[in-house]
């Protein structure tokens, strides 16, 4: 839960807060409806507050010495404003807010909060800015740094290179295409033979006039491009859409590969990696054993105790056969029924479910609904294609559920 201060005086843009702020459950608002309020506040509780949303002009502050007050007490200050006033919005930003709202419609207060959430995900996103000019290289440190990112600084591009290779978790990359030694541009073509656009995002930089380059960065795999002098605005703009970018092609990423409700892969991607996985021991001439599991009459669970029960039951089942078998590539196939490929023989695979079907026994998952009990069929061979070891598999499956359930077949 994070709390933010309000300071507001208008009734009305209360209200609309108040409604956003019920659609928020991790955000806790704490009104004021005036400076004096918010000083208070702020003195004796300044690390309560993740964030501020201010307004400009208060009954004892009618021109933003709210912001003065918040920014002293160092915390991301979000203002609003019920007018746009170019050297009002350059006399803010300067003094390092993180972006104004103006008061205008509910589109415009929703982005206060896309940039509240922005700032809690931004806590974790580190910036390479490799720039050689000193004054652009401040400039672009004092304008993320309200953002909260975590900046690091290169002077050259050999600096950047080393520091890409000792920290790979770096997310965004801000380039200056003509700096000593290797250029920004040389730099993003080397990069990009590495690392994939949700791996690092590359926004490149120069004052050349001309607009080839921009073109030649963003073709040579540079996700955007700014020309220098930018300003601030633009540049945080620019940051913050690639990232939202970057963090929507993981989040298609992953639902394309994983199932929604189990975490587990879904029965495309399962296929895809095990084919690969017999694909390579296939030619290390390796064994794999393949199991295909149902879960034992789980449509009573749904019939008697609710779908929101099965679905706990799915849930709790995909867990610890994982937890049971870290090592193995495990898929759910749809609905009850999960596939796995694993190194283990047979016996160790057998086993290793036998263990599984103990622990399930005494694992509750929703209210009184009964333990959870599956089948299993196991096929191992020296691996030739996945398709016929599950064809194997599931009719060794068909025969533990035939003899009587819980149990599992594997000759
Ligand atoms: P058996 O022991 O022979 O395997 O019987 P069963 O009841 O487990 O198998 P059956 O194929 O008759 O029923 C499977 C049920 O699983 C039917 C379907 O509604 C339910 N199901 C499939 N997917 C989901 C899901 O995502 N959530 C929930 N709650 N139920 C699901
Ligand atoms: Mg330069
Ligand atoms: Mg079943
Ligand atoms: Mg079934």
């Amino acid at each position: 839960m994070r709390n933010i201060l309000v300071v507001e005086d208008s009734p009305l843009v209360l209200k609309i807060l108040e409604h956003l702020f019920r659609q928020e459950p991790t955000l806790q608002p704490l009104f004021c409806a005036s400076l004096a309020e918010a000083q208070v506040m702020l003195e004796t509780s300044r690390e309560l507050f993740f964030a501020a949303i201010v307004d400009l002009n208060l009954p004892d502050a009618p021109n933003g010495e709210v912001v003065d007050v918040v920014m002293r007490a160092k915390v991301p200050c979000i203002v609003l404003t019920g007018s746009y006033d170019e050297h009002r919005r350059d006399e803010l930003l300067l003094k390092g807010v993180v972006d104004y709202v103006l008061k205008e419609s509910q589109h415009s207060y929703e982005y206060a909060f896309r940039l509240i959430h922005r700032l809690e995900s931004n806590c974790n996103v580190k910036i390479l800015v490799a720039e050689d000019s000193d004054a652009t290289r401040h400039f672009i440190r004092r304008v993320l740094t309200p953002h909260l990112y975590q900046i690091i600084d290169a002077c050259d591009g050999d600096e950047a290179l080393r520091i890409l290779q000792e920290q790979p978790d770096i997310d965004l990359f801000l380039v200056d295409h003509s700096m000593p030694g290797i250029s920004g541009f040389e730099l993003v073509k080397l990069l990009r033979q590495k690392m994939r656009r949700n791996e690092l995002i590359i926004l490149g930089l120069s004052a050349d006039a001309k607009g080839s380059l921009s073109a030649l960065f963003i073709k040579h795999g540079a996700d955007d491009f700014l020309r220098k002098p930018f300003c601030s605005e633009e540049l945080n703009c620019r940051v913050m859409s690639t990232l939202e970018r970057r963090d929507m092609l993981r989040a298609l990423k992953q639902a394309a590969l994983f199932d929604s409700l189990t975490g587990l892969l879904n029965r495309r991607a399962f296929y895809e990696q095990g084919v690969q996985q017999f694909r390579l021991a296939q030619r290390g001439q390796q064994a794999l054993s393949v199991a295909m599991l149902d879960l034992d009459f789980f449509k009573t669970i749904n019939d008697e105790h609710g779908h929101a029960s099965g679905d706990a039951a799915l849930v709790a089942f995909a867990r610890s056969l994982r937890a049971a078998l870290p090592d193995a590539l495990i898929g759910r196939l749809g609905g009850e029924e999960f596939a796995l490929v694993s190194q283990m023989d047979a016996a160790r695979l057998g086993e290793a479910l036998d263990t599984l079907r103990i622990e399930l026994a005494s694992l509750r998952y929703a209210g009184n609904a009964p333990p959870l009990s599956f089948s299993a069929g196991i096929f191992h061979a020296p691996a030739e294609d996945l398709e016929s070891f599950l064809h194997e598999a599931d009719h060794r499956l068909y025969q533990a559920k035939r003899s009587g359930r819980s149990k599992t077949v594997a000759a």
